[in-house]
């Protein structure tokens, strides 16, 4: 067992099997052992690779969107840009790139980035350097006024509770230990449960339902600045609309792994309901969720990879191809990945989300 799933173990031996977001939150943010505490785990050579860190042609696309809500609701200033789990940096540095045919905008806004991970801190530190970036634990602290938002790959990071459908209510999943001494999934004493009281019309008994807790106050928050200051906020992320089974993932060396078998040692993640993070946006409105690959097309990916491609040959050429084709297609990350915009309800949704 990893040092995380022994710690894990002695407390669940002495005080009870443990909650799947109590067990998400210790695997990826331990301070010691956690997952993104202790390494980058994006690219090639990490655990996984996401879409800005494929190709520059993503941020771009997104920088572009931004700057044109910016621009339709008067290009108000002073503004805060801001992201959600930037990783390495690589999308916020493609968005003041691509930002910058209209210098305006980087003139008025201040670069803000939530993160949690000090590894990750740092490699921000690098990319972003000459932007003067502000690191905020949470959205409590960033600044008040027309906040532009980008969130890839952020929300599947936050921790889920997991509920099993049950003739008599619902009954919690749970992380316990086996009769060998190894963590292994529980259930809970079936209960009723008002949180659920929605699902009861569209489940059945032994359906698994997830909620994740942090989501809906996070979109809240973000809903809130938007509707008194305005602003724009572009989340994308795999999911759906509504939570739908058991989306516990956890992924290791590019490759599927049991989500008990190495704590802290593998990315775990789930699918995002984004009609709890639509609703939650109140009184701003939210517009999606579109497609990812139907996105980037509506933002003009198609002439961007043209361009691009104008300039490359052989390897390159081929790569960029591949990129750009992994970015779009349906199978493969244009449509498990889907995107949701937030903004005033007075003011239009952003390019690609009328
Ligand atoms: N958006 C980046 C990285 C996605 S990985 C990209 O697309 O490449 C998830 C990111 O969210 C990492 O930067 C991770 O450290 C951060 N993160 C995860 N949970 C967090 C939390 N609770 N608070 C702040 N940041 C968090």
């Amino acid at each position: 067992m990893t040092p995380l799933g022994e710690l894990l173990a002695r407390r669940i031996a002495a005080t009870g099997p443990i909650g799947v977001a109590d067990f998400m939150a210790e695997c990826l943010l331990h301070p010691v052992h956690g997952y993104y505490a202790t390494r980058d785990p994006l690219g090639a050579r990490g655990d996984f690779i996401t879409a800005p860190e494929i190709s520059q042609m993503f941020g771009e696309c997104l920088g572009l969107c931004l700057v044109q809500a910016w621009l339709d609701q008067g290009a108000p200033a002073p503004a805060v840009l801001a992201e959600l789990g930037p990783g390495r940096g690589t999308l916020m540095a493609d968005v003041l790139r691509a930002a910058a045919v209209v210098p305006a905008f980087g003139a008025a806004v201040s670069v803000h980035l939530v993160e949690a991970s000090p590894v990750l801190r740092a490699r921000q530190a690098e990319r972003l350097r000459g932007h003067a970036p502000v690191w905020h634990d949470g959205l409590a602290t960033l600044p008040e006024g027309p906040l532009f938002l980008l969130a890839n790959e952020f929300f599947d990071a936050l921790p889920i509770r997991q509920f099993q459908r049950d003739p008599a209510g619902w009954r919690e999943r749970q992380v316990a230990l086996d009769t060998a001494g190894r963590l292994g999934f529980a259930l809970s004493a079936p209960a009723p449960l008002a949180l659920l009281d929605h699902r009861l019309a569209d489940t059945r008994p032994g359906e698994v339902v997830e909620v994740c807790p942090s989501a809906g106050p996070i979109a809240a928050e973000i809903g809130r600045r938007i509707a008194a200051h305005g602003g724009a906020a572009l989340i994308v992320d795999y999911g759906g609309w509504r939570s739908r089974g058991d989306t516990l993932q956890a992924v290791r060396d590019h490759a599927f792994d049991d989500p008990l078998a190495h704590p802290g040692e593998a990315d775990l993640t789930a699918h995002v309901d984004f009609e709890v993070l639509a609703h939650a946006a109140a009184p701003a409105a939210a517009a999606g969720p579109v497609p990812q690959g139907e996105l980037l097309r509506r933002l003009g990916i198609d002439a961007r990879a043209e361009r691009l491609a104008a300039g490359l040959t052989g390897e390159a050429l081929a790569r960029h191809r591949a990129a750009h084709r992994r970015l779009t297609h349906p199978e493969e990350m244009g449509r498990v990945f889907q995107s949701l915009a937030i903004h005033p309800a007075d003011a239009p949704a952003p390019p690609g989300f009328a």
